[in-house]
């Protein structure tokens, strides 16, 4: 019973010996960005996501920040995002100098709404840039047909949905490019790191070059083609995610067990579970819950602190933070209603490779005593 005594934290990492032997023969190696082991990483995300290239940079949100950068997309563009995410997806958007344009998400399933979509896209719209929130596939083939149909590129921020898939199609396969995190919060992680997987040629070229500094290697000389950015990744980071990669089967099934555990043992009519729709899966990177309107999410965050449970809120109702409240005069609590009910009355519960099943059991124990 001691597990379920001692403070279980939100989330945990779970590094292993073979993951940290891997990163000390990096060091040993004396070949330290870039190299082998960055190579090793990019081939295992471009098997699993089934896509042509993988490329790796230093973070997730480097990732869309070189994507949008790559397509050409800066001031005067609008690009549609989910008013419901971390606050990444859309400053990514500010950073090329274009505007975000927020749409609501279903309380369902915290993912953005594809049937309202469409009456944001106008003569500006460049790009969609879909969440898979917490680990759950968005309705993504839906929304790449409206694209298609009005010739916007798609890119999908899959930062916490290693693994996701619909209709047995993986995400970050589905878009122009996929965006992925290898933050401590997502599945694997290699402390800092992020991967952008592709089956476009050209764009694949141009992220390597954007990666790193502009430059291509032109009979064996350096030219600048580009002002590039310094998005490397190094390779004792590499060597930690690509360790980690090798059981990512494995991961994912034991936290769908997990997951299981919560659906089985919380039973509590204030609290509505995670919704997955039947074409898709949840690869859990978080299991968000919803409070009905009857609980405070602070009391509840506190209480659950008091007995030893991390958790907190899930992710952010972008356009009611004051950035883009005051940039773009937003009526947040009306226009985006439902990310702003996810963002008060959401919580997020420890769900990890680290946990056991007995202390999802006493977790839920005390969700049902709230
Ligand atoms: C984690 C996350 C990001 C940012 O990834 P970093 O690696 O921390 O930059 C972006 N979008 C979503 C949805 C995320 O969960």
């Amino acid at each position: 019973m001691s597990d379920v005594l001692s403070f279980i934290p939100l989330a945990s990492p779970d590094i292993r010996e073979a993951d940290i032997q891997n990163v000390v023969d990096v060091l040993n190696s004396g070949m330290l960005i870039q190299g082998q082991k960055v190579m090793q990483l990019e081939h295992q995300f471009a098997t699993f996501a089934n896509t042509s290239h993988a490329i790796a940079v230093c973070n997730g949100t480097a990732t869309m920040h070189m994507v949008l950068k790559a397509l050409g997309i800066g001031e005067g563009d609008e690009v549609i995002v989910p008013a419901f995410s971390y606050v990444a997806t859309a400053n990514v958007v500010e950073l090329v100098g274009a505007t975000p344009i927020f749409v609501d998400i279903e309380l369902a399933t915290f993912n953005i709404n594809s049937t309202l979509i469409e009456q944001k896209i106008t003569s500006k719209t460049k790009a969609i840039i879909p969440v898979h929130e917490f680990g759950l596939a968005c309705n993504i083939i839906e929304i790449c047909e409206l694209a298609k149909k009005h010739n916007i590129y798609v890119i999908e921020d899959a930062a916490c949905a290693l693994g996701a898939h619909q209709n047995n199609q993986k995400v970050g396969s589905f878009g122009i490019a996929g965006s992925f995190s290898l933050h401590p919060r997502k599945s694997i992680t290699s402390g800092e790191g992020g991967i952008i997987t592709s089956n476009d040629q050209a764009l694949s070229v141009k992220l390597r070059q954007l990666r790193n500094h502009g430059i291509e290697m032109v009979e064996g000389k350096m030219v600048f083609e580009e002002a590039g950015f310094n998005y490397r990744l190094t390779d004792i980071q590499a060597a930690l995610a690509s360790s980690q990669f090798e059981r990512i089967e494995d991961t994912l099934a034991y936290k769908n067990e997990l997951a299981a555990v919560y659906f089985t043992e919380i039973k509590n009519d204030k609290i509505t579970l995670p919704f997955v729709p039947s074409d898709r899966n949840h690869s859990w990177q978080t299991f968000h819950v919803l409070l009905d309107e009857s609980m405070d999410q602070a009391r509840v965050i506190d209480k659950l602190k008091q007995n030893n449970i991390g958790s907190n809120y899930g992710a952010q109702c972008i356009p009611a933070q004051k950035y883009y409240k005051s940039k773009y005069n937003l009526n947040y609590k009306q226009d985006y209603r439902n990310a702003y009910t996810a963002y008060n009355q959401g919580i997020a519960l420890p769900l990890y490779e680290k946990l056991t099943k007995s202390q999802i059991q006493y977790i839920s124990k005390i969700i049902n005593s709230l």
